[in-house]
């Protein structure tokens, strides 16, 4: 890229629809190349090559998601989403084609050495995850995963004579007032009810798919092929089952304290499910400012904390990289993303003057401080697998937590309780939505009604504080239909749980020396994702959560920091 080019704002960069005749045309050239190079340099140069014309393609589907995110009634990148989603694959048909010859090179060794043994474990995996004979259910799938989101975002209730989606409902589950959070919750759970039997039928038909594709593979059921899908090169669902169970015993029982003592704390003589979200009497700690406000404080903080943070966030405000207000025609959500051509990091939120907006500047900044950390790598190793790359927005979550008057001043505390108590209780929740789909995946056959049963006993071992009060479709186990990665990312969730468990690690340090835990950090950030996350967690000298007694004493230092704190008084 020319100096000029990366002088540009976001407004700036311009999208062209890739010319995906001539990508197949180059990487089937390319390919030829490599069959025939007569020296390492040659092959090489090949892939050199690959990258630039790959990543220019790549830019061009990045920067057409991030506009049609930002104004979804745009007809321009509404059409070319379109064209990209009924395109690319066609590209990765050949893509796969040079990769199997990059594997199988002659000059495999030299290449290990130039781009390290890791590329070829990650392509090797992504081998094993495809072959033409399932690109028709591949197709199917993604069909099918489509229809869940049709159906939910399509369920809508009248809420004083107004028609609210799922998500606008949501917002009144959580009032303050309880006959509020009760009729708003109970119309929620009807949604779920009405469309028990598609939401059902959904989900049977993807999981009959990904089991098809798995045998067709090779694979005794989904898991080993969820799991290379995944990219996990270094752990496997053993490993993760004796996790999961360390969470089981040491997690859930600090949960149902928790539960209890919020129960005090609000007055009622038993938790149910509707009164949950209110935490504290006095309401959600919400940062004291909008958008501008709030963009000048991240400055102050970012500039703060440390040069390298400085001049990302400087980098970020000078080019506009950022799209924050809530709007209609946005999309739902919030994310980060790269546009490589332009070499910058994107942030995508929908500001709602909750918590959540702060940690939008905390969370997704992390992942963005990242990916701009590791910016002079190959494309493979611009990101880390996913369980790596929240331990960067989660731990950056912790070390902006001095910070935190800025934005909450005399509720920075209470801010503080509520974030890392809400830490904490996520876990059981995000090991039983794993526990779940092995026993989907490793069990194809059961019934959707079995499936629910198998679902509501799990509850029970994660969640035992859960009470429904008779909420129907709940308590027959119906609370994960509302849980988008069951449907669309098999596998995903515990990667979460586990950047959790490391970032609770880095909360701790910080705390006890925060020189050499923000170097520790900034190592990880800058190391990027040329190593699977085993050797990543060396790299930041974080103990491994699969060996049995991290998360115990990972949270220990968190108990004892809860137990100091009177949270009566928030
Ligand atoms: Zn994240």
């Amino acid at each position: 890229m020319t100096k000029d080019n990366l002088d540009l704002k976001f407004e700036d960069y311009k999208y062209v629809r890739p010319d995906l005749e001539k990508l197949i045309a180059d990487i089937r050239a390319l390919t030829e190349r490599l069959i025939n190079a007569k020296t390492v340099d040659e092959a090489i140069e090949t892939y050199n090559e690959l990258n630039k014309v790959t990543s220019d393609a790549d830019s061009m589907v990045s920067l057409a998601h991030v506009k049609n995110s930002i104004d979804t009634k745009d007809e321009f990148y509404d059409k070319e989403m379109q064209f990209i989603q009924e395109n690319f694959p066609k590209v990765e048909e050949v893509s796969v084609e040079y990769i199997r010859e990059f594997v199988n090179s002659k000059f495999r060794k030299e290449l290990e050495e130039k781009f390290g043994v890791y590329l070829f474990q990650k392509y090797e995996n992504y081998l094993l995850t495809f072959n033409p004979s399932i690109i028709e259910d591949l197709v199917e799938e993604a069909k099918v995963v489509m229809e869940y989101q049709k159906l939910l975002s399509s369920c809508s209730k009248e809420w004083n004579g107004e028609q609210l989606n799922l998500t606008q409902l949501s917002k009144y589950s959580q009032d303050k007032d309880a006959d509020v959070r009760r009729k708003a919750t109970n119309l929620i759970s009807e949604v779920y009810d009405e469309q028990t039997e598609k939401l059902d039928e959904i989900y049977d038909k993807i999981v009959k798919i990904r089991d098809r594709m798995a045998k067709k593979l090779g694979y005794k059921n989904f898991v080993e092929l969820g799991y290379k899908k995944m990219g996990r090169v270094d752990y496997n669902a053993k490993d993760v089952e004796s996790y999961r169970k360390q969470i089981v015993e040491t997690i859930v029982p600090i949960c149902n304290k928790l539960r209890e003592e919020q129960r005090k704390r609000i007055g009622l003589d038993k938790l149910t499910f509707y009164d949950e979200p209110i935490f504290f009497k006095s309401g959600n700690p919400a940062p004291h400012g909008e958008k501008d406000w709030m963009l000048e404080r991240a400055e102050k903080m970012y500039s703060e904390l440390s040069p390298e943070t400085k001049e990302f966030f400087d980098f970020m405000k000078r080019k506009n990289l950022f799209d924050l207000d809530a709007k209609s025609t946005k999309a739902a959500g919030g994310y980060c993303t790269y546009l490589s051509n332009w070499r910058s990091p994107f942030i995508f939120a929908n500001f709602n003057g909750t918590t959540h907006d702060v940690e939008v500047l905390t969370h997704e900044a992390g992942h963005a401080f990242q990916v701009f950390s590791s910016r002079d790598y190959i494309p493979e190793y611009t990101w880390p697998g996913m369980e790596s790359a929240e331990i960067h927005s989660m731990s950056m979550e912790f070390f902006t937590w001095p910070w935190m008057d800025l934005f909450f001043e005399e509720e920075a505390d209470k801010f503080r309780y509520n974030h890392i108590t809400h830490a904490l209780m996520f876990l059981p929740y995000g090991a039983l939505i794993d526990e779940f789909q092995h026993v989907v995946y490793e069990n194809p056959e059961l019934s959707p009604k079995e499936r629910r049963a198998k679902y509501r006993e799990l509850e029970k071992k994660y969640l035992p504080h859960r009470d429904y009060d008779g909420i129907k479709v709940l308590e027959e186990g119906g609370f994960w239909f509302r849980q988008r990665h069951v449907y669309q990312m098999p596998f995903y969730y515990i990667d979460y749980t586990l950047a959790q468990v490391c970032a609770f690690q880095f909360w701790n340090k910080d705390r006890k020396d925060h020189k050499t835990a923000f170097a520790d950090y900034l190592r990880l950030c800058k190391t990027g994702g040329t190593k699977p996350f085993l050797q990543l967690l060396d790299v930041a000298r974080l103990e491994n959560p699969f060996i049995n007694g991290t998360i115990k004493k990972a949270v220990e230092p968190i108990e004892e920091y809860l137990n100091s704190v009177d949270a009566s008084k928030f």
